[in-house]
């Protein structure tokens, strides 16, 4: 199968670097294709702005939407934008790999998510009208592939639990696992985070990287983290609300967005 890692750490000698050359080399032996994304060896551009857009008048007020929306359909997005979409649409598995910075991805990861989902590509597709709200969360461009976060903290895995100090770690990548890669379709795997990384030595090391390997064994056969679909029938048309009565008792917050 084909693997693309999106890799956002600047420092090659890093935990994350580490786990990602383990990455490639786990996929590798098992015999899938795998292309890397290192985002800051790339240099990737972190901001959307006018420069995305070269074919838009000059002086014109900037319409980010309408803009990407024109960019994607003429054929008029800047190589490196329409590079990351090729190679979106050539993998069978996406995997974002990050430290977590402020309780979120990379400010670079984010500029490539804002950058490359394009509308009409990523957002935007699909009939929109008082009966539907497109193809999303659960449908669209990257339906049948599989996706998967592997994210690192300093936090303790303790901080990050139902009533840990810095909130449960799924409400905290809910942004990432429903809004940027359910969104547009892809099957989300439950994460793979490492806890209180800095505390990694060699034996350490040795296990976190036994079960990342176990992890990746599973990436085509784990069950997806069962987000409702959009047009699956659990939510109300139009206001997209769930469904009174479909939660579990005591289930609320991002977790309702779970079957
Ligand atoms: P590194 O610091 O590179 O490495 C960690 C340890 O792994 C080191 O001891 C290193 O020696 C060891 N190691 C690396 N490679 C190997 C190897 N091959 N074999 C054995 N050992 C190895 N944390 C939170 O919990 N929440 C936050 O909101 C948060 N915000 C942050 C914001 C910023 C701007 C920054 C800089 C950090 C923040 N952190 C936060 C902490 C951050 O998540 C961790 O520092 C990061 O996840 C550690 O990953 P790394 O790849 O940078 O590790």
């Amino acid at each position: 199968m084909k693997i693309l890692i999106v890799h956002a750490h600047p420092e090659p000698r890093s935990l994350n670097g580490s786990l990602r050359d383990r990455m490639v080399a786990t996929l590798h032996a098992a015999g899938h294709e795998v292309v890397v994304s290192d985002l800051y060896a790339q240099g990737w551009k972190a901001t959307l702005d006018g420069a995305d857009f070269p074919t838009e008048p000059p002086g014109a007020r900037l319409d980010l939407i309408d803009a990407s929306h024109r960019a994607f359909a003429d054929g008029a997005q800047t190589p490196d934008v329409a590079e990351e979409q090729r190679r979106l649409l050539w993998a069978d598995a996406v995997l974002l790999q990050f430290p977590l910075w402020w309780f979120s991805m990379p400010a670079i990861l984010k500029g490539w998510v804002e950058r490359v989902y394009a509308h009409g590509f990523a957002y935007g597709v699909g009939e929109h009208s008082d009966r539907r709200w497109g193809d999303r969360y659960g449908e669209g461009v990257f339906a049948g592939k599989r996706a998967m976060l592997v994210v690192t903290t300093g936090g303790w895995a303790e901080h990050y639990l139902e009533r840990g100090i810095n909130g449960p770690i799924d409400d905290l990548l809910f942004p990432i696992q429903h809004g940027i890669l359910f969104y547009p379709g892809f099957s989300v795997l439950e994460p793979f985070v490492v806890y209180r990384a800095e505390r990694t030595d060699a034996a350490r090391f040795e296990a976190i990287t036994a079960d990342l390997d176990r992890r990746l064994a599973g990436l085509f056969t784990e069950a997806p983290i069962a987000y409702r679909r959009q047009n699956g029938g659990d939510y109300e048309i139009p206001s997209m609300k769930l469904k009174e009565g479909l939660e579990r008792a005591g289930q609320q917050g991002f977790r309702l967005h779970r079957a």
